[in-house]
């Protein structure tokens, strides 16, 4: 008598657990790395990474597993004929994942002979627009006019337009954006001291 009621108490318990705590639907993740695939239902496959470093300003280092002490400031670097770099280079293994310092929505996507392939994302209120460039490749799927989440992998690291092979980056970049302007357009600011709470050398 004492075993039936025991085994009923067990049973039942069993029982209210596996429907507290089993989830009905597991959301479908994939791991590979550092990176987590996540596949809401009903729409597209979205990235983002695990591991997001995110500066004083609430940006994102555009570079998975990079960390702020391992930036170099190189915004006033010369490029040859009076240009200014006006954008930081971060070095990274071809391959690495590129992902959205912050939120917004995709501009432009555009092959350069300088930048190589490149993405402009514009902020929401349209004041901002980072810059990324030297990309292998865009993330599948990536196309003008999509919204992208701060962390969400866009691109992968490569060597594209007149970087050079021995030393893959990122080459980004943060304009100011005037009323009106356009994805060309804009006014550099110095991305470093935002990303690695510093402020910028020289
Ligand atoms: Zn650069």
């Amino acid at each position: 008598m004492f075993t039936a009621v025991l085994t009923a108490v067990v049973v039942s318990a069993f029982w209210i657990w596996f429907y507290n705590f089993v989830p009905a639907n597991p959301p479908a993740v994939a791991r590979s790395g550092n990176v987590v695939t996540v596949k809401p239902e009903q729409a597209e496959p979205v990235t983002v990474a695990e591991q997001v470093v995110v500066g004083p300003s609430g940006l994102a280092i555009p570079v998975t597993g990079v960390k702020a002490d391992q930036l170099t400031d190189t915004y006033d670097q010369a490029r040859g004929a009076g240009r200014r770099h006006d954008a930081i280079d971060i070095m990274a293994a071809e391959g690495t994942p590129v992902i959205a310092a912050a939120d917004g929505r995709v501009e432009k996507l555009f092959n350069s002979v300088r930048g190589g392939i490149t993405i402009y994302i514009r902020s929401p209120d349209q004041k901002w627009q980072y810059y990324y460039a030297h990309l292998q490749r865009y993330a599948p799927g990536l196309h003008e006019g999509q919204d992208v989440k701060r962390g969400q992998v866009i691109a992968l690291v490569g060597h594209t337009g007149d970087a050079s092979a021995a030393g893959p980056h990122l080459h980004f970049a943060i304009n100011t954006m005037g009323p009106g302007e356009r994805w060309w357009q804009g006014t550099a600011i110095n991305p470093y001291p935002l990303l690695a709470g510093k402020k910028a050398s020289g």
